[in-house]
């Protein structure tokens, strides 16, 4: 006789799946028409009747360890046919935005980045810390004035120095990825099962991930949701674009200037001048960037506000805001200063600051942990030959 097992339901994890979106799960009666459409499901094991199953019995320590969880891309060809109203593509995204608040560290940190309530206090942090260090390190006049009120020019260095933003950039930058590769670790550990076989190598599985990633083949393979691929594509190509933007800044900036003054080396000197202008590679990148980000959150913003697309959480949507205000604000901060507006330029380019650290010091937590986690999911899955 087969032994009875008891489920033991989370109710906590319910609750909070309902919370984060997915508050049609207990519609789902399992008829498999979901499972059945998806054309990212595969035939071996589909996804996603049996996640619905596992998140309407709250079976929590199974379904955050559920690689077919990354698979799904919130295209929503399910959530269309569903005869219950269901919503299993929302669902499986509100299961995925706890398993990476679960994985988080601090996990504290996760919560309050999931939580509107707190995002006033994660815009304090930056914003104090900010003032901080332009009240301790701004340079002033002999009167006692800041030196950046009297100038004739607009100078963000005078504002706010740049070795004081590096400074925060670089403790922040080393601390966030310390806690980042904590959580990627437990992830990592989680979706690992015992006596599992690979038949492929990490830095294979690795390779074709990044393909697929920029390609972005199997979000276009969905039907219902077809034109938020190209959206979801310019932001990921803008914020890597922004990504390497910063790297070369310090790179053939910063990293020549304070090595010339920490050890007195007389032939390095900065490859570029701030603040980096027109026609110089690096600032075109810059804009390139920054405009890909704003018109790819742009759109999905749109798509939301249009209600083609009523399945965006908190969470994703907090992210798309603060990624579309971040660039937005250094493109205005750009324009502004070369229009020499001075003290709009400063206004404008604290409130980039504050954008820039929020989007780095919280991204650990945020939507960004999504797409690592997800590249280490696609990158399992094909280690263990679940998808090609
Ligand atoms: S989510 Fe909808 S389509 Fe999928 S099994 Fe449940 S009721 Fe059927
Ligand atoms: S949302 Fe799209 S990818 Fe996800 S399960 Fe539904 S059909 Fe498949």
């Amino acid at each position: 006789m087969a032994e009875l097992q008891l489920a033991n339901p989370d109710p906590v994890f319910i609750q909070e799946v309902k919370r984060l979106g997915g508050d049609t799960l207990k519609n789902c009666y399992q008829c498999a028409t979901c499972s059945a459409v998806c054309k990212l499901s595969p035939e071996t094991n589909p996804f996603p009747r049996r996640e619905m199953l596992l998140a309407g019995w709250g079976q929590t320590e199974t379904l955050i360890k559920e690689p077919n969880l990354w698979l799904c891309y919130q295209c929503n060809d399910c959530t269309t046919y569903c005869p219950r109203g269901a919503r299993p593509g929302d669902v499986l995204a509100a299961v995925r935005v706890f398993a990476y608040k679960h994985f988080s560290f601090p996990s504290f940190m996760g919560k309050a980045v999931a939580s509107p309530s707190a995002l006033p206090l994660l815009l304090l942090v930056p914003t104090i810390l900010l003032l901080g260090c332009m009240f301790l390190f701004a340079p002033q006049t002999a009167d006692g004035s800041f030196q950046f009120l009297e100038s004739n020019v607009v100078d963000f260095n005078l504002f706010l120095p740049h070795s004081s933003i590096d400074a925060l950039f670089v403790f922040g930058g080393v601390m966030i990825f310390l806690f980042a590769g904590i959580g990627m670790g437990r992830f990592w550990k989680g979706l690992r099962q015992p006596g599992q076989d690979y038949t492929l190598g990490f830095v294979s599985a690795l390779i074709l991930t990044i393909k697929e990633i920029i390609s972005h083949s199997k979000f276009r393979e969905c039907e219902a949701s077809h034109s938020r691929a190209i959206g979801h594509q310019l932001l990921i190509y803008g914020f890597v674009g922004a990504f390497v933007t910063t790297l070369m800044v310090f790179a053939l900036h910063f990293i020549p200037e304070y090595l010339h003054l920490w050890f007195r080396i007389e032939s390095l000197h900065p490859f570029i001048e701030m603040p980096v202008e027109f026609p110089n590679p690096v600032k075109i990148l810059g804009g390139l960037s920054g405009m890909a980000i704003i018109i790819g959150c742009g759109l999905l913003i749109a798509r939301y506000w249009g209600t083609e697309d009523e399945s965006s959480s908190y969470s994703d949507n907090i992210f798309l805001y603060m990624m579309f205000f971040t660039s937005l604000t250094g493109m205005l901060s750009w324009f502004i200063r070369v229009a020499d507006m001075a003290m709009a330029a400063y206004v404008m380019y604290f409130l980039h600051l504050v954008c820039v650290f929020y989007i780095l010091w919280y991204m650990p937590y945020s939507k960004f942990a999504h797409m690592v986690f997800r590249t280490l999911a696609l990158v399992h899955a094909r280690m263990i030959g679940r998808i090609q």
